[in-house]
Parts: C-alpha cells; sequence; structure tokens
C-alpha cells in the first residue's frame, strides 16, 4: 500500500498514512493550452487509524513547447479541515495601541493565521516573510533590502537562534519564479515558520512592554512599602 506523510488532524500532527483509494480527474483548456489534475485521496492515519480526504489540485501552464510544462505548486484541501489556526492576540494586550509597525505587525500575523486556516500555505509563507521583514524594519537595524541578509542580521543581533535563522532561510523560496526552486510548505512547516516569527517578533518588540508593566508594578509596590 502507498504511504504518505499528512497532517493529521486528530493526531495534531504529520503522521505517516496509508492510501486506500486514489482518483485523478484531468482537465485540459485546449484554447489556454493550461491543464489542470484533481488528485483525491482516501487517507489512514497509520498512528490513530483515522480516516479522511486529500484533495491535491495542480495546475500546469504550457511554457512554449509541448512537451515542456511548468508545474505550479499543488493547492492541497483536506475533509474534515485542518483545525483553525488562530491569533494569539495575549502578547500584544500590554503594547501601546498607536505603534504604527506593531500594527502593521499584527494585523500581517492575523492574515497569516487566517491563510493558514484555510490551507493556504504559499500565501502564509509570503505573509510570513513580511512579518520577518517589517520585524527587521522595525528594529532599525540597519538599510539592509534583501530577506536573506536582513535574516542573518537578526541572527547576529542574538534575536533568533542560529536553528531559526535556518529556518527562516527557507523562506526565501516561496514566490522563487523558477518552477524547480519552489516549494510547497505542508501543514506541519507553515505552523512551524508561523511559530519562529511569532517567537521574533514577541521576543524583539513585545516582551519588554512585559517587562516595563511588572518594573512598573514593582516601583508601585516598593513606593506603598516605603510610605507605611
Ligand atoms: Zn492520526
Amino acid at each position: 500500500m502507498t504511504k504518505i506523510k499528512d497532517y493529521c488532524y486528530n493526531c495534531s500532527r504529520d503522521t505517516n498514512c496509508s492510501v486506500l483509494a486514489k482518483e485523478k480527474n484531468s482537465i485540459r483548456n485546449y484554447s489556454s493550452g493550461v491543464e489542470s489534475y484533481d488528485l483525491l485521496s482516501i487517507l489512514r492515519c497509520d498512528g490513530c487509524d483515522t480516516l479522511f480526504v486529500r484533495r491535491d489540485l495542480y495546475d500546469s501552464t504550457d511554457i512554449g513547447t509541448s512537451e515542456d510544462y511548468l508545474f505550479w505548486d499543488a493547492q492541497t484541501f483536506h475533509w474534515p479541515s485542518n483545525p483553525k489556526f488562530n491569533f494569539n492576540e495575549e502578547h500584544f494586550l500590554l503594547a501601546p495601541k498607536d505603534d504604527e509597525n506593531l500594527n502593521k505587525i499584527k494585523s500581517i500575523m492575523q492574515q497569516v493565521c487566517i491563510a493558514i486556516s484555510n490551507e493556504i500555505h504559499t500565501l502564509a509563507a509570503i505573509g510570513i516573510r513580511a512579518i520577518v521583514e517589517a520585524t527587521y524594519d522595525a528594529l532599525n537595524l540597519g538599510n539592509l533590502r534583501n530577506l536573506e541578509k536582513k535574516i542573518d542580521a537578526l541572527g547576529e543581533a542574538g534575536l533568533i537562534t542560529k536553528i531559526e535563522r535556518e529556518t527562516l532561510h527557507l523562506l526565501r523560496l516561496v514566490g522563487n519564479s523558477a518552477a524547480h526552486e519552489v516549494w510547497t510548505p505542508s501543514y506541519q512547516d507553515i505552523t512551524n515558520l508561523y511559530k519562529v516569527a511569532q517567537r521574533l517578533v514577541e521576543k524583539s518588540l513585545l516582551d519588554k512592554f512585559i517587562q516595563i508593566n511588572l518594573a512598573e508594578k514593582a516601583k508601585l509596590a516598593a513606593d506603598r512599602i516605603g510610605k507605611k
């Protein structure tokens, strides 16, 4: 039986799954030369025996020669769908409400969570890229233009670990025009990448507000003790 790795919503992780059935539906639009495949599979998680349906939608574009097709990323959908990926507001609660940079980053993070919930992983990855760039810009670390150098600068500033730095470099593959370099992140990939970006935002921009809040409370408490 064919095995593939997929995200099991019951185990909440990527697991080995058995492909119980597979059906391919091919549609060709002769006038535009665009061909699409709809690949439906019934999968069973080897860990917990949960059954689910996976749909991969492939789109190809004829780039000139008859045998040379540029394959786009497959868009993957599941039924039942993966759990909703919710934005965690907690860290933003103590941050000033009128900080333009923070509001922009928060808005992108919310959009990324919506994209992940709807299994639009390539779009989510582009959003995560924007979170990293906006965080870099908010930190005033210098006027670097490309993402590769920005990620390295965040690493050198001690704001991301060596492994997080290597992980974030994956983002550069998203949106790359060369077909063979296009990378389609899985649910697990995209949620892990989001968590790295979220940690970066918390550590570099938000944690200080938690500390300021605690310091103010400590000062008030000390003043009260002093008055007694
Ligand atoms: Zn499972």
